[in-house]
């Protein structure tokens, strides 16, 4: 008998991450992706106007990312980012321009020193509300989205992790978020930034192991169709070729939501997607600049310093969508000048709308949420947007992959009992990342 094939289909970060949780397995892994490079969502380029390559977004991950850990582990990037060795966050208003600093409290309990905030008793309440609620509903159902513990530290978190108003988000996301981040304390709390590039920390070094370990890799294929036969894939149709599965081969289509809507019949997926908007500025940050700045009462965000250029993200960005380049690369300049304490004219600068950057993290939309197993038996799905129980970041892709890698493992050594004729005794164990 040959070999079987897994077939994955998209290599964002949830199709990169099947890959390599799956390379150890023994089996035949062709990786089919329809641009010419990997990354998806989570990528970087040459920028000819600011003269150096961008990420297309600022991506922020927390040490609590414990399956992006586990990947960036595997692929040997451990070195491409830059790990905080505590978790304060400096925060600033340009309203009132008052600053302040959200730090953990040395001590066994996961308590946080809140400096200027002084959050009432009722504050307090309502996220111990939200942490012990069951079901999922707008967080707003839940408890009072106002008040300073609410506006100067969790909205700004929540917004940034669910790239929705807290509002009107899942409280199911929301409460998983806290759960692992700010409840369990300080060591779980610290950002790890990716400052020179997503592609060469969370992309290249990917491919370079999948080459190494002979997995097909075949870019500018973009799957047009899958051919059903009953309840399986019989075939993956792609604009030059058909390539027929044998009984024992498996797909992943670790596509984005829509695109897996369109391919799979009956597929459940979010339908309702929210804008980031990044601004980059060619120029170098004074060194007293703290890497990361949290910002409210600003169109700014989040700003990022990086050696030679300063980034804003500003999340659930649909309203700036119709916004001309040119004004709201001004107006963000004079708050990060302000934010930096820059003065002068506007630096070279390069504004990115990523329109469709994550699901709209609703409880309507996240309820549309499939499992990694679909109702076609030899068809997994895998993508931030699946149901992970987390929100649309690079651990929810990560996590989606490794989910569609074990289900993968399951199905093959379900087949290879089932195949008196298979005897070559592989085993489909689990990969250790840890
Ligand atoms: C601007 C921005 C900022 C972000 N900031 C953060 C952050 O700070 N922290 C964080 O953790 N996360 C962040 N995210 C989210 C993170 O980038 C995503 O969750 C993650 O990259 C999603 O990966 P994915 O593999 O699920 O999907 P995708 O990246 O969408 O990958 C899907 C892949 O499938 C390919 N494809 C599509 N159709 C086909 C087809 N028919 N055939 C073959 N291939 C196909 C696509 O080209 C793509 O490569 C941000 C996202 C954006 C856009």
């Amino acid at each position: 008998m040959s070999r079987p094939t897994i077939h994955i289909i998209g290599a964002g970060i949830a199709g990169l991450a099947a890959a390599v949780d799956l390379e150890r397995t023994g089996v035949r892994i062709v990786v089919h992706e329809a641009a010419k490079q990997a990354g998806g969502r989570c990528r970087s380029y040459f920028d000819q106007r600011l003269g150096m390559e961008i990420d297309n977004g600022n991506h922020l991950m927390v040490s609590a990312n414990k399956n992006a850990l586990a990947y960036i582990k595997a692929i040997g990037a451990q070195d491409r980012l830059t790990y905080f060795t505590d978790a304060h966050f400096d925060f600033v208003d340009l309203r009132s321009s008052e600053r302040w600093t959200i730090a953990p409290w040395r001590g066994p309990l996961p308590l946080w020193r809140l400096g200027a905030l002084r959050p009432r008793a009722a504050e307090y309440s309502d996220v111990m509300k939200l942490i012990f609620s069951r079901d999922d509903r707008p967080l707003r159902d839940i408890m009072r989205c106002e008040g300073p513990l609410y506006e100067k530290l969790i909205r700004p978190l929540l917004l940034a992790a669910l790239n929705t108003e807290p509002a009107e988000a899942s409280s199911e996301l929301a409460r998983n978020l806290l759960r692992e981040t700010l409840l369990r304390g300080e060591a779980h709390c610290r950002p790890i930034m990716i400052r020179e590039g997503l592609s060469g920390a969370l992309v290249d070094p990917a491919l370079r192991l999948l080459e190494r370990h002979k997995v097909e890799l075949r870019f500018g294929r973009r799957l047009q169709a899958l051919c059903l036969e009953r309840n399986r894939v019989a075939a993956l149709q792609f604009e030059d070729q058909t390539i027929d599965l044998s009984p024992l081969d498996l797909v992943i289509l670790a596509t984005p939501a829509s695109v897996t809507a369109a391919l799979a019949p009956g597929m459940n997926a979010p339908a309702e997607f929210n804008t980031i908007v990044n601004a980059h500025y060619a120029v170098a940050p004074s060194a007293a600049l703290a890497p990361i700045t949290a910002v409210t009462g600003a169109t700014t965000e989040w700003l990022f310093a990086y050696p030679n250029c300063l980034s804003v993200t500003v999340s659930a960005a649909n309203r700036l969508l119709a916004r001309d380049p040119q004004d709201l690369a001004c107006e963000i300049w004079r708050e990060v000048a302000q934010i930096a304490g820059l003065n002068g004219d506007l630096p070279p600068w390069r504004i990115i709308k990523e329109k469709r950057a994550t699901f709209a993290a609703t409880p309507e939309q996240n309820k549309r949420r499939p499992a990694t197993r679909t109702a076609l038996t030899n068809l997994l799905v895998a993508g931030d947007w699946t149901a992970t129980g987390l929100p649309a970041t690079i651990e929810g892709a990560v996590t989606s992959g490794f989910s569609a890698a074990r289900e993968a493992r399951l199905l093959l050594a379900a087949d290879q009992c089932a195949t008196p004729s298979s005897k070559e005794g592989k085993t489909f164990a689990h990969a250790d990342h840890g």
